[in-house]
């Protein structure tokens, strides 16, 4: 049985299409049938980088995901197949290791960007419940462990951040890793789940919001804490059915980045079909300026332009580190926790 379904074959380069997890071009090879009964979804194949990458989802995984697609296969073939073999059991992250990562805050870009944006306090808390660390693989660079519902650390992703501005460094190099890589780890499975997974249990009632952006999802929480935030990791990121499993009865609101509209509609059907009640926020698809767009503009930004006066007394503090020790001794009170811009927001037609 296992003889029957190969990866494709190499027949130049429209046989190896672009990764679903890591988004490469062309070293992505799908599983084909050779007695061309089943055609597989275009996830199920093997991404070639298998360090940087890993990515590699059989047959047998598809068929143990969609029972019923394997018992119409036994029907339509004559030969009784064999028993699937189960899965490999899924692999995790020690968590000493990431406990340990999460500390050191004031050399992290990212928490350092935060901050000034959000406030410290307010940064902090985000990234204990986010579980976002700071790694040593490039100096001030953050960790995103992708945490399940059950508290097991799936992988870290490791990225660089500008922390004036907050976004990713790309130069000269695209500066993002996987700790799963980066410990190279034999006959490690990786299956990658959303991050902020493990907040979906605390509110069952609460709708659930998600955004492309790990980073989007910390600060869009802090704003508007009437949804639980998560990242999908990528225009793809985790939108296959085993990761979706979870939102079924959920309320899902999807805010894609501009640019990613159409590609994230498309996956409506496959959810609803999941049974999840999804919507799609298109406010900043059918309002941004050019400049937004083009610089791939999402919620996070969005609400980022919406100026706090706690941003505006952070920046004044870095400019000035004296007034921190002021508003210390003589007993300040900081409003840490951003105000509620939500009737800001509704007065400028941002319907949520
Ligand atoms: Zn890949």
């Amino acid at each position: 049985m296992s003889h029957r379904f190969i990866l494709e074959p190499y027949k130049g380069v429209a046989s190896r299409h672009t990764c679903p997890e890591c988004n490469h071009n062309r070293c992505f090879s799908r599983y084909i049938d050779i007695e061309n009964v089943i055609t597989f979804p275009e996830y199920v194949g093997r991404c070639d980088r298998e360090q940087k990458c890993g990515y590699h989802f059989t047959p047998k995984d598809y068929f143990e995901q969609h029972p019923d697609r394997k018992e119409r296969l036994q029907e339509q073939t004559s030969v009784a197949p064999r028993s699937y073999m189960p899965p490999p059991p899924t692999s995790y992250m020690d968590e000493t290791l990431v406990e340990k990562s999460m500390s050191r805050y004031s050399e992290n870009k990212l928490f350092q960007f935060l901050s000034s944006q959000l406030g410290e306090s307010e940064s902090l808390r985000l990234m204990k419940l986010y579980r976002v660390g700071t790694a040593n693989h490039w100096q001030g660079s953050t960790v995103f462990w992708q945490t399940d519902v059950k508290g097991r650390v799936r992988t870290g992703k490791i990225m660089l951040y500008n922390s004036t501005n907050g976004r990713r460094i790309k130069e000269p190099h695209n500066h993002i890793t996987w700790v799963h890589s980066l410990m190279n780890k034999e006959g490690f499975n990786l299956k990658q789940c959303f991050f902020g997974k493990h907040l979906l249990p605390t509110d069952n009632t609460k709708p659930v919001a998600i955004v492309e952006s790990e980073k989007s999802a910390l600060i869009a929480s802090s704003y508007l804490p009437q949804y639980i935030w998560i990242a999908s990791g990528g225009k793809n990121g985790c939108f296959r059915e085993e990761n979706l499993i979870i939102l079924k009865d959920r309320n899902v609101v999807l805010f894609p980045d501009l640019g990613a509209t159409d590609d994230w509609s498309a996956k409506i059907s496959t959810m609803k079909r999941l049974g999840i009640t999804v919507k799609l926020f298109d406010y900043l698809e059918k309002n941004a300026t050019s400049e937004q767009r083009k610089n791939g503009f999402d919620i996070a930004d969005f609400l980022l332009e919406m100026k706090q006066p706690q941003a505006i007394l952070q920046s004044m503090i870095a400019k000035n580190p004296a007034l921190k020790l002021l508003i210390k001794e003589f007993g300040l009170i900081l409003i840490e926790k951003p105000i509620q811009p939500i009737s800001k927001v509704k007065k400028k037609g941002f319907k949520l």
